[in-house]
């Protein structure tokens, strides 16, 4: 049990991690062009901040939550998504008091008590963005093509964007109501879960997992349906704004995004069926947090997913590999003489490495292929006495004598 982890986390070895630090990079060049900034939160935080921010009737604050007591009984929870934290952050360090907008993203770990299956995982990691001040429209398509750049440059292809207004508190109230009447016919057949949620949240009932639930609810009426003219416009607006960026998009009128913070705008990316991120606008959150009323906006994709994505469309992650140079010693005296020339190698800026077990010559040469070295030193302790060492460029096989005092300096010339 001990050597074994958890169910539902991961460990990213190298090989892997490669990729990882490929898409973060990614993330991190996307967001400098869009002058958005990094945040980095705490990975647990109160637990109220999720009860409060996410909300009380989503099945992340439900089922999902790892909350725990602290040795000062306070309750604490790991954060199953970025947004709370990155608001709850704007408010406590009065970043309100700047001009805005205020641009952030984040890029890290968040956990959730999900049943572990491809794709979903109780420890999964986040990219994700915030626009915190600016209730314009322009913003919602700005954030959205931001997305969208970051799985272009990522070279993913058959992305489909579905946007959605789930409406402002003011059409919700109203769609609330048409939706309690639609499926009051029905009410007594659905889950205990969707039972709870007609009073608290019926919107919640669309987004059931439940077959059965899923089943009753036939023709649902739609919130874009019942949204205010305000609302109407809005969502108009953000159309107009996407289609001059080209992006292409279709309005999904079912779509009810997993949070209860969403207001106005919700979205989501799709490839293969699969989810990749998902976001909206969240206008209530910065007041209910402790702020002022300042509109927000964002997404957060799943990197996981992408990694999945990634992998069925064979995109080849453009990987740095191989070393520039290993280091082969032959006797005692040279095997000394490598250990200090590894170093200056190393902080002359090369990448370099040697054998460690003192092996035949005949095996770090291996070595020196495996790690895919562009030049290999082969040094023994008669080219030491004479102060030279052999240098074999391992792409044309040539190989030529260098003066010791020059080694490092032409090592790093044939770069
Ligand atoms: P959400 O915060 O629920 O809107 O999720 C945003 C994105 O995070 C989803 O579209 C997924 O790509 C990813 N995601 C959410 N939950 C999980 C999970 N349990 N495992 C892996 N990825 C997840």
């Amino acid at each position: 049990m001990l050597t074994n982890r958890p169910r539902g986390v991961n460990d990213i070895l190298p090989g892997d991690v490669e990729k990882w630090q490929w898409i973060e990079r990614t993330a991190r060049d996307v967001c400098r062009r869009f002058n958005v900034s990094e945040i980095r939160t705490p990975i647990f935080e109160h637990t109220e901040l999720f009860t409060r921010g996410v909300g009380e009737t989503t099945d992340i604050v439900e089922k999902e939550m790892y909350s725990f007591q602290d040795r000062g009984e306070r309750s604490l929870t790991l954060r199953p998504e970025g947004t709370a934290s990155a608001v709850r952050a704007f408010v406590e360090n009065k970043m309100h008091a700047q001009p805005q907008p205020t641009k952030l993203f984040y890029i890290g770990p968040m956990f959730r008590y999900e049943r572990p299956q491809a794709g979903r995982y109780r420890q999964f990691h986040q990219f994700g963005a915030e626009v915190i001040g600016v209730n314009d429209p322009s913003v919602d398509a700005e954030i959205i093509a931001l997305a969208m750049t970051f799985f272009t440059e990522l070279g993913l292809k058959n992305i489909t964007l579905e946007i959605n207004s789930v409406g402002s508190p003011e059409s919700r109230e109203v769609y609330r109501n048409v939706l309690r009447e639609h499926l009051a016919p029905v009410k007594d057949q659905l889950c205990k879960d969707c039972q709870s949620r007609y009073d608290r949240n019926p919107m919640r009932i669309l987004d059931c997992k439940v077959d059965a639930c899923k089943q009753l609810i036939v023709n649902p009426p739609f919130m874009l349906d019942h949204l205010t003219e305000e609302d109407t416009t809005h969502f108009a607006q953000v159309r107009e704004y996407l289609d001059s960026f080209g992006v292409d998009y279709k309005v999904n009128p079912r779509m009810v995004r997993g949070l209860d913070y969403y207001t106005q705008t919700a979205f989501e990316f799709i490839e293969s069926g699969s989810t990749l991120s998902g976001g909206g606008r969240y206008n209530g959150m910065v007041q209910q947090l402790g702020g002022p009323d300042l509109s927000g906006i964002g997404f957060a994709v799943g990197i996981e997913r992408v990694l999945i994505a990634l992998q069925n469309q064979a995109v080849q992650v453009p990987l740095e590999t191989g070393i520039d140079v290993f280091l082969v010693a032959l006797g005692e005296a040279a095997q000394k003489r490598s250990v200090t020339l590894l170093q200056e190698l190393r902080t002359t800026g090369l990448v370099a490495d040697k054998d460690y077990l003192g092996k035949s010559m005949k095996a770090q040469m291996k070595a020196a292929d495996r790690l895919k070295a562009r030049q290999v030193v082969l040094l023994g302790d008669d080219e030491l006495a004479a102060g030279i060492a052999n240098v074999k460029n391992m792409e044309t096989g040539e190989q030529v004598s260098v003066p010791l005092s020059e080694l490092v300096e032409k090592l790093q010339q044939k770069l």
